[in-house]
């Protein structure tokens, strides 16, 4: 692919300098241009969501399957009148619950409103309104939809801060803004609405994809039909994205979940062996665990105690394996709970399904 030039603007001098940034970048958007930017999930890569050359230079960019639709973002719920036809009461519900917020909703989208290559032909569009305020002032100054897949190469690790985006699209994309570390550093909850579908005929909440909104958190709004998600052999792919490889690192990566100390026991004979092998090794653990292994890396990517710290750090810890050319990696499984079931999520899609259960 052709190289172009990628602007960079670093946020955080504050006052006019930041909205000057957030104005040039602004400008990008509304000119055709793809500009990466800061959410509270990771970071997007985004662009005019009515504009189909600039929504078909996100897929170049990212080398991303044209059957996998975009989540559009939105400033204020205003703007969701022209992209989608009257939502029910359960979606406004959820919205005022969680917007702004790592939620997305699928719901039927108006015919026309964005380009269709953003849903990948379907009748449907994933919304939402992310709880940031440099993407809210950048998307509100755009004055558009903005489409934003993460801002990765596809298949790779999701970017949580601007750096791994530059390391994976500069010289594909128009801009980066740079506004330090995503917050909760996994992707939304992305979930469908099924009409009849709960208890007396009630409309019901579908996860398709578990994230930075529990199940728990969700059935406080609405019937939630089951908690998919975290075992992806258990059901076809709803969403077209589930279907792809995801977040993975080059090397070859196994989870290993069961009771606590075989899961170590297990861990250090398969890294004896494959280091006997000649393999470069690697584990992805936690804080408390981190002095159990001998590895070429040790890759912590937060505490079991706190797994919202394990999520923020669980890209950047997949990424340092490939920085360091590991070829045989074993992550240490995590509870499913609350943010747990999304985390084991991207665990075990990085890991293409492959689990040894101890
Ligand atoms: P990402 O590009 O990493 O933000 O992922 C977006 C996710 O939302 C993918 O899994 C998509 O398949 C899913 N998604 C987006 N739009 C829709 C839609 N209209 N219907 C079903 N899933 C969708
Ligand atoms: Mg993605």
């Amino acid at each position: 692919m052709k190289s172009i030039s990628t602007r960079i603007w670093h946020l955080g001098a504050g006052g006019d300098q930041d909205e000057q940034a957030i104005r040039e970048a602004a400008a990008m958007l509304r000119e055709g241009g793809t500009v990466a930017f800061p959410t509270e999930t990771v970071y997007g890569l985004g662009a005019d969501a009515r504009n189909t050359e600039a929504v078909a230079d996100i897929f170049r960019a990212k080398g991303r399957p044209s059957d996998n639709p975009l989540i559009v973002h939105v400033a204020a719920i205003s703007q969701l009148e022209e992209l989608l036809e009257p939502w029910s009461e359960l979606a406004g519900q959820l919205m005022k619950r969680f917007w702004p917020g790592p939620l997305t909703l699928v719901l039927p989208a108006r015919a026309g409103a964005v380009s269709p290559l953003v849903t990948a032909g379907l009748d449907t569009l994933g919304v939402r309104m992310p709880r940031h305020e440099t993407a809210l002032r950048l998307i509100a100054a755009a004055g558009c939809p903005v489409a934003g897949p993460s801002a990765n190469r596809s298949g790779r690790p999701s970017p949580t801060a601007a750096a791994h985006v530059a390391d994976d699209l500069a010289g594909a994309i128009s801009g980066i803004v740079d506004d330090g570390p995503a917050g909760v550093g996994l992707e939304s909850t992305v979930v469908e609405l099924v009409p009849g579908g709960g208890d007396g005929g009630r409309e019901a909440i579908r996860i398709l994809r578990p994230g930075g909104v529990s199940a728990q958190e969700l059935r406080e709004v609405g019937e939630v039909l089951e908690d998919s998600g975290w075992d992806p052999g258990k059901q076809a792919p709803r969403s077209p994205g589930m279907k792809y490889r995801h977040y993975a690192p080059q090397g070859r990566l196994t989870v290993v979940a069961g009771d606590a100390e075989r899961v170590t026991a297990h861990i250090r004979r398969e890294l004896a062996e494959a280091s006997r092998n000649g393999l470069r090794t690697g584990v992805l653990t936690y804080e408390e665990h981190k002095g159990l292994f001998e590895a070429d890396l040790v890759a912590v990517c937060g505490s079991l105690n706190d797994l919202e710290t394990a999520a923020r750090g669980l890209y950047a810890a997949l990424r340092a394996f490939d920085a360091q050319q590991i070829e045989s990696i074993w992550a240490e499984a995590c509870p499913v709970e609350g943010i747990g079931a999304a985390l084991m999520n991207r665990l075990l899609k990085a890991a293409s399904g492959h689990i040894d259960q101890v």
